[in-house]
């Protein structure tokens, strides 16, 4: 058990517990060190930090940005950023500009697919209404009898070549790690193994090319660790990070009871030959 958890999310983006409520479970699990890791949003980490402080865990200032990089969709988490760096802010708020835009989209192809309404349907799932996504959607259409589960809600709705997914353009990836930088934070590549499995996979080759390219832009961590990589690989991306001279994260992806399949603070140990991302503060805090 890792006292650490460097990735998940609250109400603010698409999880179901508030800041507080998150941090409050977490801090019941053992977790020592938590990050706080709302998509494309920092404002939860205000709230997060009051109640961090009240149950004596550290919480970790995260964000996690969404990414277009050739024809995929990446995560990069930035850890220890400074919420309040304009930059960093600005940027955020320009990403998050698209997503009513493209939930407009999504609800009038799925209402092309027959089945209407989505869109106000989802937004009421949106407790943040700045930040709708994928995810609202997903609830909806489980509460409205289409689907048994949000994981099925994706598979047959809401990924590429399905009738809810509309393609959207996020940040560069440049901008994302210089932003992570410019507010003094460490950007991860997050989740890896999800880019790589599925209908519209990335090959290894091009994985490659983008842990080159990550590196070369300023990124220093890789998620080995997360809630959506198997045990085959944990070890897998343990060798990329050693490959790639990179930091090792590791962090539940926690968005809620019963949506999540790790919940906070419950992973298995980081590889032995990691070197953990912590490191990283930890030796400039020495
Ligand atoms: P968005 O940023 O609106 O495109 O939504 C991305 C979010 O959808 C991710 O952060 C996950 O929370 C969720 N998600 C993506 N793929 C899946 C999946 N296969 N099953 C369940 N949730 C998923
Ligand atoms: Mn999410
Ligand atoms: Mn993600
Ligand atoms: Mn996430």
């Amino acid at each position: 058990m890792l006292d650490y958890d460097l990735h998940c999310h609250s109400t603010v983006s698409d999880g179901l517990l508030t800041p507080t409520e998150i941090v409050t479970r977490a801090a019941e699990r053992g977790v020592k060190f938590l990050a706080l890791t709302d998509h494309d949003n920092v404002d939860g980490l205000e709230e997060a930090a009051t109640t961090a402080k009240s149950c004596g865990i550290e919480l970790i200032n995260g964000v996690e940005i969404s990414v277009s990089w050739r024809t995929h969709t990446l995560h990069i988490v930035g850890l220890h950023i400074d919420p309040k760096n304009a930059a960093l802010v600005e940027g955020l708020h320009h990403i998050r500009s698209g997503r009513r835009h493209r939930a407009e989209l999504m609800a009038e192809s799925l209402a092309r697919a027959g089945i209407g309404g989505v869109l106000e349907g989802a937004y009421r799932y949106a407790a943040n209404q700045d930040i709708i996504g994928r995810t609202h959607f997903a609830r909806y259409l489980v509460e409205t009898g289409h689907c048994k589960d949000v994981g099925s809600v994706f598979k047959r709705y809401l990924v590429k070549g399905k009738p809810g997914y509309v393609p959207h353009q996020w940040a560069n990836l440049q901008d994302a790690i210089d932003w992570i930088r410019g507010a003094g934070g460490i950007a991860v590549l997050a989740h890896p193994g999800r880019y790589t499995a599925g209908r519209k996979a990335m090959g290894k080759s091009t994985l490659v090319e983008l842990l080159e390219e990550f590196t070369a832009m300023g990124g220093k961590g890789i998620e080995v660790v997360t809630g959506s990589h198997t045990q085959p690989q944990y070890a897998e991306f343990a060798r990329y990070a050693t490959k790639f001279g990179l930091l090792s994260s590791c962090g539940s992806d926690y968005h809620g009871p019963g949506e999540s399949y790790r919940d906070l603070g419950r992973l298995p140990d980081l590889p032995m030959e990691c070197i953990p991302i912590w490191s990283a503060w930890q030796a400039a805090a020495a």
